[in-house]
């Protein structure tokens, strides 16, 4: 198939627009996709996001709505619940939040009271701005307690979470995060909860497609709560669930209507149901097994080519890299690759000594390439474009970097993207 793809309604209605979203389907085409928390969507994904189900308000839930024509919304929100629950193994889910930020917030409101302790990882060492950081609502209405990682090995420290848990009584304990690049001990969590009488929810946002994919351990039957955006290794639209057992179903599902939200967005509760039957199938866990053998071998050869990685390496699809060694300033470094067709986020590093809008690191992960069929054996590549990347950001060589963005395109090419192609 040839880009643009055909919006012909668009094109007719608003050719402006319908430029932009085409420019934006060649940038995803022929770049190399590697901000951890993308991916690409099936074309049944977008299909499905983009029905008349966005037409309909259904405030409540299936058999219990505040307006009336909901035959067919009932329908489709329980296919959603039905497949989340029988992949996840869960008693209980929530399809109806906006996205992981509003369904973090949800949280709060079932288990906290404004002034309560909470406790979560500190953002500048990997955790989410929604775990009780201080710009963040969760940091403001709540007393936000943060942990963080060795500055040795890069990893949670247990014992750290427990002695804060057990000075501060924290109503809710968070874990998981936004740069973690090692599996996460739920049961570790799950004991410290217990002793200091928290709920303990999984925000495993980042790694729920590996987890249904059976490539990272499940939180179930360890956390209270999960909760998880859609729209990251998932590889649905962009949107989130949250899931308990029966116990907590009551409290979840007034927190998230009418607590906070109004009507969900059933378009986006389509999708999800989509993504959900896929990610049920035999082939994505063959994609979530490639994931995380992807990272593995990219971490390999990033060490191999003198990156600091932050813990030394990866267990799933992330890769934290901390260019101080290098010498180049981790938004210089993404500026640069994003000129070279590599796609990155600039990210804060465990300890970082630069600011977080200029820090050292930079944040990589194997989602997209993976979904676009790139194998272990393209690893050696994408570390030698990254390497030369960063050398040639240090240089100021833009003819470098051209030259790579060139290489990339073409490889590309013979991946083509899932969503962008028929
Ligand atoms: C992405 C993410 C979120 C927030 O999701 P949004 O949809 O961007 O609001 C919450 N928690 C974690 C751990 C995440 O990685």
């Amino acid at each position: 198939m040839t880009l643009p793809l055909p919006h012909p309604a668009l094109s007719a209605t608003d050719p402006e627009l319908a430029a932009l979203v085409g420019a934006e389907e060649q940038l995803q085409a022929e770049t190399l996709r590697m901000i951890p928390s993308e991916n690409y969507v099936s074309r049944a994904v977008l299909e499905a996001s983009g029905t008349v189900l966005q037409n309909k308000y259904s405030e409540g839930y299936a058999g219990r709505r505040y307006y009336e024509g909901q035959q067919n919304i009932d329908q489709v929100e329980l296919l959603a619940i039905a497949r989340a629950k029988a992949l996840f193994g869960v008693e209980h889910a929530n399809v109806q939040p906006y996205s992981g930020s509003p369904a973090n917030l949800a949280v709060y409101l079932a288990f906290a009271e404004p002034g309560d302790t909470v406790m979560g990882m500190a953002l500048p060492m990997g955790g989410h701005l929604t775990h009780g950081w201080g710009v963040s609502a969760t940091g403001r209405w709540f007393r936000g307690v943060q942990y963080g990682v060795r500055q040795d090995t890069g990893l949670t420290d247990f014992d750290e979470v427990r002695e804060l848990a057990l000075k501060e009584r924290p109503k809710v304990i968070f874990c998981g995060g936004t740069a973690l690049p090692r599996t996460i001990d739920f049961a570790a969590f799950a004991e410290i909860a217990r002793e200091s009488g928290a709920v303990l929810v999984a925000d495993v946002a980042h790694i729920a497609g590996l987890i249904a994919g059976g490539a990272h351990p499940s939180p179930v039957p360890h956390a209270d709560v999960i909760s998880t955006t859609t729209h990251k290794t998932l590889r649905g639209p962009r949107g989130a669930m949250l899931m308990s057992r029966e116990e907590h179903a009551k409290a979840i599902d007034k927190a998230v209507f009418p607590g906070l939200q109004g009507g969900p967005h059933n378009q986006t509760t389509a999708a999800i149901a989509v993504a959900l039957h896929e990610a049920a199938q035999p082939s994505f866990r063959s994609y979530a097994a490639s994931v995380v053998a992807n990272a593995k071998v990219l971490a390999e050869e990033l060490l191999a080519r003198g990156f600091d990685l932050v813990s030394g390496g990866t267990d799933n699809h992330l890769i934290l890299m901390d260019l101080t060694p290098k010498n180049v300033p981790g938004k210089v470094a993404a500026k640069a690759l994003d000129r070279a067709g590599i796609v990155v986020n600039y990210n804060t590093v465990p300890y970082d000594p630069r600011k977080p809008f200029d820090p050292s690191g930079v944040r990589i992960g194997t989602p997209s390439l993976t979904s676009r069929g790139l194998g272990t054996e393209h690893m050696a590549a994408v570390a030698d474009w990254i390497d030369r990347g960063v050398s040639a950001a240090g240089a100021g060589d833009e003819e470098a970097l051209a030259a790579i963005r060139a290489e990339v395109a073409e490889l590309m090419a013979e991946y083509p993207a899932p969503g962008l192609s028929a």
